[in-house]
């Protein structure tokens, strides 16, 4: 029986659907790691630590000890919000601004150490699925199943953008795809833990399957 499932993979490759849809069908717990690197993001934002053309790393470290997050489950949804510091931020740690920076926020070792100990004391003695870049290669490497996901930037820009849409998002295809390919680079070449496939991860590049049947492929693997 597969206990720790990570899940991990580029931008909008449909990491946080299966997770979840996963986690509901196994009675797993979930956790969306991409939301805690968001609402530190969104810290600094309110905090003036970072915009389009400074970041105040030293202050953002400083800061950290007074970052508390929180995963809360709300039942009328079916998964866990993100809490920052007591404030409910899972709307506001979705924008495209935040998508924006999120992704120089999770190159500081710093952040990422805080935040990987606590992604491990959340896995401990659980059975989880947990999503994000270094699931499988940092934060859970005995994990007993790893899903690596790839798509096309333009799939995975396309389906962004409807989702963004679809909730009043005014902004373009061309920014959100720019925005893809941006964080794809920064998270693959960052220092600490780069985005890499895991060794003994299985990849599944869906840009050309539906999630019903990429569901069924990754439930057989739990199977198996
Ligand atoms: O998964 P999501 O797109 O919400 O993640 C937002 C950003 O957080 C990623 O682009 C990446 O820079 C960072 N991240 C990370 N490690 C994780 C999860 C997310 O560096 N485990």
């Amino acid at each position: 029986k597969k206990i720790t499932i990570a899940i991990d993979g580029f931008s909008s490759t449909g990491k946080s659907t299966l997770a979840k849809q996963l986690a509901k069908q196994l009675e797993y717990v979930y956790v969306d790691t991409g939301a805690m690197y968001r609402a530190v993001a969104f810290f600094a934002m309110q905090n003036k630590l970072i915009a389009a053309d400074s970041f105040n790393k030293k202050a953002l470290i400083e800061a950290l000890p007074n970052i508390q997050l929180e995963f809360k489950f709300n039942p009328n949804l079916g998964f866990a919000e993100m809490f920052l510091n007591g404030e409910n931020v899972e709307t506001q740690i979705r924008t495209i601004e935040v998508s924006n920076y999120v992704s120089r926020v999770a190159e500081v070792s710093e952040v990422r150490s805080k935040l990987v100990e606590q992604q491990q004391e959340m896995g401990k003695n659980k059975a989880i699925v947990m999503d994000g870049r270094d699931i499988g290669t940092v934060v859970f490497p005995d994990a007993e199943l790893k899903i690596f996901m790839t798509a096309s930037a333009e799939t995975r820009a396309q389906r962004r953008f409807d989702e963004l849409q679809q909730k009043g998002d005014t902004v373009s295809y061309e920014d959100v795809l720019k925005n893809v390919v941006e964080r794809d680079y920064i998270d693959t070449h960052r220092e600490d833990s780069p985005l890499v496939i895991a060794d003994d991860a299985i990849e599944i590049d869906n840009s050309y399957l539906t999630r019903e049947e990429q569901f069924a492929a990754v439930l057989e693997l739990v199977n198996e």
